[in-house]
């Protein structure tokens, strides 16, 4: 299946593209769905075809037009991360993608590869805890330092600020949605700041943001100007809970150098975990938008709750709010994650984990179960006290990620966790 319809007229919408693009069913024997390219190894017609397919993976000449590069071994490409990677890249309007064996790996080997020593990264503050131990611990042995900056509605000014203070900026990093205070940062002035400080430089400053809690979905980074899109798509593209990868998009030039370090240090996926991925990305949108819906009810009734003294949840943001005209601006949907606090501190909170049925009391989000968790004791423990109250973690807090049951179960199983025994 192509991106537009033969008859003409504009590109196909992603959604439908997720169930055939880039994939030619006459070279697998008219099978409808793309099999499983479970391969080491490809077998090349001529000896002329194998160098050809090696000259194009080395770099050593340009594509040619309409070429497509052959299938040489499965560290290098793969059937079904190529596809998976097209669908993506079509979602995200970029022009290409990469897949990587998880979301750490697409983070790290985007660093690796686009990071020299002297370098900074201006990063959004909460990241990941796998990025912040990346950030914190790793990269500074290669000689690259990374400056924190609390996600809100100033984070791109501070940003600034800082780069003006500083030599060698080089990557500008952010999570928006934050987790688990669900604070955003605005993607397209960061973005802008990113083109602006890389006037005159031989090398871009790069905007990078790791889309995983909203994207593909309801927010689309690169439209909004930023670089590279990154996710963890262990989560919602991965969706049910039963796999570990990790895509990259954005545009050519940046992709290959990625993708170059991906071949020599091996962070691919396999070939199996493209094709779960490729399975995924058809009920992606139906998914996320039944959670989206489940997730907005839950909120509501978590506010109008006498034991809980605080949602985070995008549409609970004060109306005319700065907050909330970023949230209109730069997302089309609130997403799943909601974080509350609960009026006690951690027995309170523990009481009420403990009490769940149909919620299950994990970490990870974006599955098609839904989960809570204690962000103090689990996904944030190892945050320094002193940096908890900042990125909205207090004792009371939980977080929880929506999945698609029947509402009616997920808000009587929530009624029933924060009513005391
Ligand atoms: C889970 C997660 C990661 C790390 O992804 P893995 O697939 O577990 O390596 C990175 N960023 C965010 C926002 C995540 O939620």
């Amino acid at each position: 299946m192509k991106k537009k319809h033969s008859a003409g007229g504009s590109e196909f919408n992603p959604e439908t593209l997720a169930l055939g693009y880039a994939y030619d069913p006459t070279l697998s024997q008219g099978a409808v769905k793309p099999p499983v390219f479970l391969t080491s190894t490809f077998q090349f017609e001529s000896a002329q075809d194998g160098k050809e397919f090696f000259e194009l993976a080395y770099g050593l000449r340009e594509r040619d037009p309409g070429e497509v590069p052959g299938l040489i071994y499965s560290r290098l490409n793969n059937p079904n991360l190529q596809i998976f990677e097209q669908r993506m890249a079509a979602w995200d309007r970029t022009e290409m993608g990469a897949t990587f064996a998880s979301g750490m790996a697409a983070i790290s080997t985007t660093c690796l590869a686009l990071l020299r020593p002297g370098d900074k990264i201006l990063s959004s503050a909460p990241v990941y805890g796998g990025t912040h131990f990346l950030f914190e611990n790793i990269l500074p042995q290669f000689g690259i330092e990374t400056i924190q900056v609390p996600a809100g509605i100033n984070t791109h000014t501070r940003m600034g600020e800082l780069a003006k203070e500083l030599d060698g900026v080089r990557m500008l990093f952010l999570e928006t949605p934050a987790n688990p205070s669900n604070a955003m940062v605005d993607i397209a002035a960061v973005a802008a700041l990113g083109r602006d400080l890389s006037e005159g430089r031989e090398r871009k400053v790069i905007t990078a943001v790791d889309n995983t809690f909203l994207g593909p979905l309801f927010q689309r980074p690169a439209e909004l100007g930023a670089d590279l899109v990154i996710y963890s798509a262990t989560k919602f593209i991965g969706g049910h809970s039963d796999l570990i990868a990790g895509v990259v998009t954005g545009p050519m030039d940046l992709l290959k150098e990625l993708r170059a370090f991906r071949s020599i240090m091996g962070t691919m996926a396999a070939p199996f975990t493209g094709w779960m991925l490729l399975r995924s990305l058809e009920t992606l949108s139906i998914r996320m938008r039944r959670q989206s819906k489940n997730a907005r009810a839950l909120a509501r009734l978590l506010a109008d709750h006498p034991r809980v003294r605080r949602v985070n949840y995008p549409t609970l943001l004060p109306e005319g709010s700065p907050e909330q005209a970023l949230y209109e601006r730069q997302c089309s949907g609130p997403g799943s994650l909601i974080s509350f606090e609960i009026d006690g501190g951690e027995e309170e909170a523990f009481a009420a984990l403990d009490r769940f049925e149909v919620f299950r009391l994990a970490v990870s989000l974006g599955g098609t179960e839904s989960l809570v968790e204690h962000p103090m004791t689990m996904t944030h423990a190892d945050v320094p006290p002193a940096d908890l109250e900042a990125i909205g973690v207090s004792p009371g807090l939980i977080r929880m990620s929506v999945g698609i049951e029947h509402l009616s179960d997920l808000k009587r199983d929530l009624k029933h966790a924060l009513n005391p025994a």
